[in-house]
C-alpha cells in the first residue's frame, strides 16, 4: 500500500490494510514496567501489547487562525505560504533564491525507513509517511490589535528580502486582521501604540465575538477544520487561584463576572475549544490554567504549547542531553539574548520577561533527573537567562550561551555558542509543523487488538506529541515532561512509522554487525 498519493513508498505487509477511509495496522507495542522492591532492587518487566492503529486518510481543508496575525511570525508565515504556493524566486546579492520550507520537519526533513540490498540507509520525506495537510492548501485568517493589513505588517517586520516582499505585497495587502482583545494589563505598556484594532465590551462579549469570528471564517472560507494558534505578544502570567480558574466552572463563571485576571489568551483558548478547534500556544504565558485544561478535557478538544522551541532552547535541549548522556556534568549554563524586533520590545518589560524566563528555565530538568550518578536528588546546574532589547539588530536575534561542565578528575569543559539568525525565519516553519502535525493527530486512533469491540481512542486532549516544537511542553496531567529533542523527535518518527506498520527505529542494525 502507498501511505500517501504521491509517495514513492509502498508498504508490503499482511499487517497493514488500507481502504478509502483508513490505514489500519496491527502493531506490537513494546514497553517495560519497572517495579521497586522493598530491598531497593529494580525489577523490569518487558511487556508487549498488540494494538490496532488506524489513521484517517481524508485530509480536511485546513484553516489556521493566528492570534497576532500582523506580527513578525504571523506575517512571515502568511508570506511564506504564498511564496511557496507560487514557487516564487527572487534575486539576492548572492544569486537567485527560491521559496522553501527549510526548518520545517514535515516539509524539509526525512525519516529513515530501512536499509536497501547494499546495506545503505534509505530515507523518505516525513510528509510522505502519512496523508498530511499540504501547506499550499492552508487558508490563513486571524486577529491583531494592530490594524495594518498583512502586506504592511510584512514590511514592518523587516524579515524577508525586499525583492520577495515586492512580489507578495499586493496579495498580502488584501488580508486584514480582525480586531482583537487588548488588555494592557497583560502585555507590555510599550505595545499600547499598536492597539488600534480592538474588540470592545466585557470579557464575555469579547469571547462571544471571537467565537463569531471563528464561525464566520469557517463559513466564508469553506474550510473543514480550524486550528487557532497564539503568536501574539507574550503576556504576563495570570494568577491561578481557587474560585477564579482552577476548574472549568470557575473559569466560565469568572469570564461571565468579567474578572480582570482572565487573560486575552485564555479567552481565545476558551472560544476556540468551545468551537471545537485545536488551540496552540506559541508564547510562554500560562494560558492553560487548570480550568482551561478541564475545559479541553470535557470537550475533548486538543490544546498544545507552550512557546515555540526555535533557537537557543532547541540547542540546549540537544547539548545538555548529549553532555549528560556522555557522563559529563553540566554545572552552569548562562544564556544571553539580544534582539530588536517587537517581541524583544515587549519582553523588555519585567513581567513579560519573567514569563519567558520561566519557559526557558526548565528545559534541562528531565535530562538532569535522568542521571543520578552525576546529580544528587534536587541538584541542578546554575542556569540564568538574560534577554535585552537592542532595536538596531531588528529580527536578527543574537544568542550567546556558555556551558561549563565538570569532566574527569575535577577538570572543566566550557563550551561557548554564538547563534545569529532571523528569529522569525526559525519560528515560522515551526508554526507550519504545529498545525500540520496537530491536524494529523486528530486522525490517529488506536485500540487493543484483542478487544475488537472496544471503542477507538484518540490522543489525550493535551497533545504532548507536539513537544518537539515547544520550549515548555504541556503534557497530560500526571505524564512525564520530555525536553530532550532527540526523544521528542523519536516519538514523532516512531508514531508515524507505527501508523504504517513499521517498527520503532532501534538503530540496532544487527544484520550489519553479525555474520
Ligand atoms: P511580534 O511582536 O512581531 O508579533 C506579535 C503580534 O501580536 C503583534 O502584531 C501585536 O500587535 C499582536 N498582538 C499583541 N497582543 C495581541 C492580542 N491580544 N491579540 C491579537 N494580537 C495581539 O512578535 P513575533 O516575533 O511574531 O513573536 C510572537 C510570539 O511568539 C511572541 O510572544 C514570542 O515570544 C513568541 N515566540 C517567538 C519565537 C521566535 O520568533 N523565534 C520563538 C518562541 C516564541
Amino acid at each position: 500500500m502507498k501511505p500517501t498519493k504521491n509517495s514513492t513508498l509502498e508498504i508490503i505487509s499482511p499487517k497493514v490494510q488500507v481502504n478509502d477511509d483508513f490505514i489500519e495496522t496491527l502493531y506490537d507495542y513494546h514497553t517495560s514496567q519497572v517495579k521497586r522492591t522493598a530491598n531497593g532492587q529494580l525489577q523490569v518487566h518487558p511487556e508487549t501489547t498488540t494494538l490496532k492503529i488506524r489513521t484517517g486518510r481524508q485530509v480536511p481543508k485546513l484553516g489556521v487562525m493566528l492570534v497576532g496575525w500582523g506580527g513578525n511570525n504571523g506575517s512571515t508565515l502568511t508570506a511564506a505560504l504564498e511564496a511557496n504556493r507560487r514557487q516564487l524566486k527572487w534575486r539576492k546579492r548572492t544569486g537567485v533564491q527560491e521559496a522553501n520550507w527549510y526548518g520545517s520537519i514535515t516539509q524539509a526533513s526525512t525519516v529513515f525507513i530501512g536499509s536497501d540490498d547494499s546495506g545503505a540507509d534509505v530515507y523518505v520525506p516525513m510528509k510522505d509517511l502519512l496523508p498530511m495537510v499540504e501547506p499550499n492548501d492552508i487558508v490563513v485568517d486571524g486577529w491583531d490589535i494592530s490594524n495594518l493589513h498583512v502586506g504592511d505588517a510584512m514590511r514592518r517586520a523587516e524579515v524577508l528580502d525586499v525583492a520577495l516582499q515586492d512580489q507578495l505585497y499586493e496579495h498580502l495587502s488584501t488580508l486584514k486582521p480582525r480586531p482583537s482583545i487588548y488588555d494592557p494589563d497583560f502585555i507590555a505598556a510599550n505595545q499600547s501604540d499598536r492597539a488600534n484594532n480592538v474588540i470592545k465590551g466585557t470579557k464575555w462579549e469579547q469571547y462571544e465575538q471571537v467565537r463569531r469570528d471563528i464561525r464566520d471564517f469557517r463559513q466564508r472560507s469553506g474550510v473543514e477544520s480550524i486550528i487557532v494558534l497564539w503568536t501574539a505578544n507574550t503576556e504576563r502570567f495570570s494568577s491561578v487561584e481557587k474560585g477564579l480558574n482552577t476548574t472549568s466552572q470557575e473559569l466560565v463563571a469568572s469570564l461571565k463576572f468579567n474578572k480582570s485576571e482572565i487573560s486575552p489568551s485564555t479567552i481565545f483558548a476558551m472560544a476556540s475549544i468551545d468551537e471545537g478547534c485545536t488551540y496552540i500556544n506559541g508564547s510562554p504565558q500560562n494560558t492553560f490554567v487548570p480550568g482551561l485544561m478541564d475545559l479541553a478535557e470535557e470537550k475533548q478538544v486538543f490544546i498544545a504549547g507552550d512557546d515555540f522551541k526555535s533557537g537557543q532552547t532547541k540547542i540546549k535541549s540537544v547539548l545538555v542531553d548529549f553532555l549528560v548522556g556522555a557522563g559529563i556534568k553540566p554545572v552552569s549554563i548562562a544564556s544571553y539574548n539580544h534582539l530588536g524586533n517587537n517581541d524583544g520590545k515587549n519582553l523588555s518589560a519585567p513581567q513579560q520577561f519573567r514569563s519567558k524566563e520561566i519557559s526557558k528555565s526548565n528545559v534541562v530538568d528531565d535530562m538532569v533527573a535522568s542521571n543520578n550518578l552525576l546529580y544528587a536528588p534536587n541538584e541542578h546546574p546554575d542556569h540564568v537567562v538574560v534577554i535585552k532589547y537592542v532595536p538596531y539588530v531588528g529580527d536578527s536575534k543574537r544568542a550567546m550561551d556558555e556551558y561549563t561542565s565538570e569532566i574527569m578528575m575535577g577538570g572543566h569543559n566550557t563550551l561557548v555558542i554564538h547563534n545569529t539568525c532571523e528569529d522569525s525565519l526559525l519560528a515560522t516553519p515551526l508554526i507550519l509543523d504545529l498545525v500540520i502535525l496537530g491536524e494529523l493527530s486528530s486522525r490517529i486512533q488506536l485500540r487493543n487488538a484483542k478487544k475488537e469491540t472496544a471503542p477507538w481512542v484518540s490522543f489525550k486532549p493535551v497533545l504532548s506529541l507536539l513537544s518537539y516544537l515547544c520550549k515548555a511542553p504541556l503534557v497530560p496531567r500526571g505524564a512525564q515532561v520530555v525536553n530532550s529533542l532527540f526523544r521528542q523527535r523519536a516519538a514523532i518518527e516512531n508514531i508515524l512509522r507505527g501508523c504504517i506498520g513499521l517498527p520503532a527505529i532501534s538503530h540496532m542494525t544487527l544484520e550489519q554487525r553479525f555474520d
